[in-house]
């Protein structure tokens, strides 16, 4: 494929941007090479600068659950801009898009919006810290919760594919008070709050982890957690960024039948427009300004456009639960298909697969938390899959950290193209 415009753009870009990019996930650092230029993008496929056409399994990083420029979600979007961008007060569809969240997600009585992950996580901390009256966090090495102070320890996503899980510029009074847990480890969890007891005020984790690939909660891990938590009077903060309205309509919490104490939200929940959430019952809730005292802003927050294509998502989502049960088959397919042929080639891999999150892994053993997923992270052939994968039209994420996000535009021919590219990629390995 010829890369002629991406790559001017690129050079151009790298002169007025860091690294030429707005996030550093989207540079190709970690596989080599550049990055590509997007143009546009409809149902599953991308359409670069140079006129290449790539079957997408990004998806904006998961939120594109129903494919690219979907038209419900596009229509919602251009008709609510006629009225106006932002007005800095109270609109109606804030209201309508809470009151089908609250409707959808279990467990939870009212939800604030935001503008991305990081301020849902962010946020959610605080109020977790401002109803305990307690300063300590436990989070999981490998989660990634966005790019706040206290979670850039030992965070995954880009963090570790730049390898700066730590980041210069967080102080180490805020790194004292993150506890580092490992992912899938109850005793490990058990020790860290016996170690320090009554000084935590929450756990936060991804229920479904996805930015270390994608790793599933082992049997009981879930559960265990919040028996701990209700134990010791430590909120359960689920981070559903990734998982929330694409695991289930009501995301992990509904799946895997574990109640979190705080939900977060952010991509799916606006439909591909920068938007975050935080949620929780009302005890919680109501302790966040201006009602309570814990104080949370936005001047964007709950943008007309960002709820006008939100709402048509949510809605969507909710008026067509078999959307769910039809991604999972989708995935379930790929999973098997691509099983097939890296086994046919000699491939030692590990797929790891929940609903529409799956990610595949180049090494034999279990991929479990993120010692194992680093030691199956095997670099050079990583990078040489990506590469293999571009060059035949499949785009997957330039890391070997990140999980592939299937949306209901793929046809099954799609998934048919992708699994005969991993064949012939996995032939020269
Ligand atoms: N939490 C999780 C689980 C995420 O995957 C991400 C982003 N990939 C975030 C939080 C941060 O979201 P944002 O990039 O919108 O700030």
């Amino acid at each position: 494929m010829i890369y002629k415009r991406s790559s001017q753009l690129f050079t151009e870009a790298q002169k007025v941007i860091p690294g030429g990019v707005n996030s550093p996930v989207r540079a190709f650092k970690a596989v080599g090479g550049e990055p590509i230029f997007v143009k546009r993008a409809e149902g599953a496929y991308l359409y670069d600068e140079d006129g290449n056409k790539l079957i997408d399994y990004i998806n904006s990083w998961g939120p594109l659950i129903l494919g690219h420029a979907h038209k419900p979600v596009i229509d919602a979007v251009v008709e609510k801009a006629k009225s106006g961008t932002s007005f800095g007060t109270p609109t109606e569809i804030e209201t309508r898009i809470a009151e089908l969240a609250v409707k959808m997600v279990p467990n939870i009585d009212k939800i604030r919006m935001v503008n991305s992950g990081t301020e849902a996580c962010m946020s959610a901390v605080r109020l977790a810290r401002g109803f305990t009256g307690k300063e300590k966090i436990i989070k999981f090495a490998g989660c990634y919760h966005g790019h706040s102070d206290s979670f850039l320890i030992q965070a995954g996503s880009g963090a570790v594919t730049f390898g700066t899980p730590n980041s210069p510029g967080v102080t180490e009074g805020t790194a004292k008070d993150t506890l580092l847990a490992k992912y899938n480890d109850l005793e490990n969890v058990k020790e860290l709050i016996g170690a320090n007891k009554d000084e935590i005020a929450c756990l936060i984790l991804e229920p479904v982890a996805g930015n270390m690939g994608c790793i599933p909660p082992a049997q009981g891990f879930l559960e265990g957690l919040r028996k701990l938590c209700d134990e010791t009077g430590i909120l359960l903060i689920f981070d559903e960024v990734m998982t929330g309205f694409r695991l289930a309509a009501g995301g992990v919490q509904e799946r895997m039948k574990v109640d979190a104490d705080i939900v977060c939200f952010g991509k799916v929940i606006g439909g591909g427009l920068p938007v975050g959430a935080f949620a929780a019952r009302n005890e919680i809730m109501d302790y966040l300004a201006p009602v309570g005292p814990v104080y949370q802003a936005g001047t964007l927050s709950g943008n007309p456009l960002a709820m006008a294509a939100g709402l048509a998502m949510l809605t969507e989502l909710h008026d067509n639960p078999g959307i769910f049960e039809s991604l999972d088959k989708k995935t379930e397919y790929l999973h098997e298909g691509m099983e097939k042929v890296l086994k046919a080639n000699n491939i030692d891999f590990t797929i790891n697969r929940v609903g529409s999150m799956i990610s595949v892994h180049f090494g034999k053993e279990p991929v479990t938390d993120f010692d194992s997923a680093a030691r199956s992270a095997n670099l050079g052939i990583f990078n040489k899959f990506f590469h293999g994968m571009l060059e035949n039209g499949i785009y997957i994420a330039p890391s070997a950290y990140e999980t592939w996000f299937i949306s209901e535009a793929l046809s099954y021919e799609d998934l048919d193209k992708t699994i005969a590219a991993v064949d012939k990629v996995s032939k020269d390995l």
